[in-house]
């Protein structure tokens, strides 16, 4: 674990400047969500919704160091003790094994965003050869120790050498929302993806009813790192430009399995009094449940033929 004191990322250290869209290029934009320093901003032209300004794209991977799966404050940003709710992770990434393999059955998969190899695990057991990147050395070291996944990768995809067409599957969960440039990183994935290989994806749906409701306060507001926020027309745009057609887009089995813990913390951010009565249930904070509140998409895609 990154230790105390100076070596820890000071989010307010980083800089930030304003952009445009980058789907389009266009800087015209309605403002949906003012929260400053940041806009949450509907493009003008295309209708793509992203937010500025942000962290240039040379500084944003500093934000996923190891304090991203220990962070002080995770409904601002990061997760709060991400490796310890091993059980969780498990029972999630088991559902979202079931849907993955309805596409492929077999053969070898690169995760991107691979946090501490839960997914990678779930996946090795039903036969799959797995890689994985990483960008936190501490989930790497996680991933690696514990589970005993040698293929994980520290480093950006970009930085590794993978030859084209080598995976028969490729996810990313709640990954492209963060990256600097996504429309890039699709196309990176299409050309490592076999002729009738899959991808899948997760991310959240800004279209949603939870995040039109919830206006400001909808938890997928982490100004720092979602920096886009991608909807079902967007998403197949931007799949469709990375020449990759949409077999499927779905809210169904995007929930997560979350502790009593993790549910207590997050109601801090909706309602200080519900939080507060929850808060004498916090010794049961081991208890899991599903939550599916509807407000992300998986998506799986192939080559366009
Ligand atoms: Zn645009």
């Amino acid at each position: 674990m990154t230790g105390n004191g100076d070596d820890r990322l000071r989010l307010t250290d980083l800089p930030l400047v304003p952009v445009a869209c980058a789907m389009c290029g266009s800087d015209e934009a309605k403002v949906i969500v003012s929260d400053p320093p940041f806009e949450v901003r509907r493009c003008g032209r295309c209708a793509f919704v992203y937010v500025s300004p942000r962290v240039p794209d040379d500084e944003i991977h500093r934000i996923y160091g190891d304090e991203y799966f220990q962070s002080d404050c995770p409904s601002d940003y990061g997760y709060g003790g991400y490796l310890e709710d091993a059980a969780c992770h498990r029972k999630t990434f088991r559902k979202k094994a079931r849907f993955v393999t309805r596409f492929k059955q077999s053969g070898r998969l690169l995760e991107i965003g691979a946090a501490g190899g839960f997914f990678l695990d779930e996946m090795r057991r039903r036969g799959f050869q797995v890689e994985g990147v990483e960008l936190s050395p501490r989930a790497c070291a996680f991933a690696r120790e514990q589970l005993g996944i040698e293929t994980i990768h520290n480093a950006r995809l970009q930085d590794l050498d993978f030859a084209p067409a080598s995976f028969d599957l490729i996810v990313a969960f709640d990954v492209i929302e963060h990256l600097a440039d996504p429309f890039t990183a699709l196309r990176d994935m299409r050309r490592l993806l076999a002729p009738d290989g899959v991808l899948v994806l997760q991310t959240q749906n800004v279209a949603s009813l939870a995040a039109r409701v919830l206006g400001r306060r909808w938890h997928h507001y982490k100004h720092l790192e979602h920096i886009y926020h991608f909807d079902p027309d967007s998403m197949r745009r931007a799949l469709a430009e990375a020449g990759l057609e949409t077999l499927e887009l779905t809210a169904g089995r995007s929930g997560k399995y979350i502790s009593l813990a993790f549910f207590i913390e997050r109601m801090r951010r909706y309602n200080r009094i519900a939080h507060l009565l929850l808060k004498p249930l916090e010794p049961l904070g081991h208890l899991r449940f599903y939550v599916n509140p509807f407000d992300e998409m998986l998506v799986a895609a192939r080559p366009e033929t």
